[in-house]
């Protein structure tokens, strides 16, 4: 297919089949290309500091959430009481919640037994499948959908070719699969080069907070949600 020119050049045209957000650009007149699928539209310390409010005033009514190292470290089985009660207030909220995670089935399975949150497991993020399943499952659109992550090859990305509202969170533990060791150096590039361009605001360093490994710090997270920054805003004010 032969493309416009002017199409081209004011970046309205996608090639058939691609699913690709439209002129990104960093302010400069710079086209952001193969990082332009990579904006989260918030860039938070952990789930704890997501504003539900807003979300629910924005007419999003469905969290989709990745689970190591955004939910819980790694492979870790336990349920942490904060995390239990950051699901108990979205769920209050009138939010449903599903877990959407690449890991094999039993170790989610048994993590969302806990939670009782459905799950779907090898999703392939980023393929956008995964969470279409869940937004049918859900009977949602696209626009009532969020992903939270912390990744933004996977999550991020995959979200964002799904049609979803993106909320990228620092990882929990720096422990993890190897081959997503391997994929963090590259993301450590992306995340850098986003942030030099005035595209994405690194969060507040997450800061060691006793009352959580008590169960009881609900609220004592490094950045207050509603200090949460909007990646899309920011992205278009640059
Ligand atoms: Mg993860």
């Amino acid at each position: 297919m032969r493309v416009r020119t002017s199409e081209a050049a004011a970046g309205t045209w996608q090639r058939p089949g691609r699913l690709r957000p439209l002129g990104a650009c960093d302010g400069r007149g710079r086209r952001t290309s193969w990082l332009d699928g990579l904006i989260p539209d918030e860039y938070l310390p952990d789930v704890d500091a997501i504003d539900l409010d807003k979300l629910w005033r924005d007419g999003r009514r469905l969290i989709l959430t990745d689970l190591d190292n955004t939910l819980v470290p790694w492979n870790d089985p336990e349920v942490p009481v904060h995390l239990q009660r950051w699901i108990g207030r979205a769920r209050e909220r009138g939010f449903d919640i599903c877990i959407v995670s690449n890991n094999h089935g039993p170790r989610v399975a048994a993590f969302a037994e806990q939670t009782g949150l459905p799950f779907i497991a090898g999703a392939r993020k980023p393929s956008p499948h995964g969470f279409l399943a869940a937004l049918r499952r859900f009977d949602c659109t696209a626009r009532e959908g969020v992903m939270v992550g912390d990744q933004i090859f996977t999550d991020i990305r995959g979200g964002k070719r799904a049609g979803l509202y993106t909320i990228l969170v620092v990882p929990i533990h720096p422990r993890e699969f190897w081959g997503t060791k391997v994929v963090r150096q590259v993301e450590r590039v992306a995340l850098r080069t986003l942030a030099r361009r005035g595209l994405l605001i690194p969060p507040p360093r997450r800061t060691p907070d006793p009352a959580k490994s008590r169960g009881d710090g609900l609220d004592g997270c490094g950045s207050p949600a509603g200090e949460a920054h909007s990646q899309r805003e920011r992205s278009h004010e640059v």
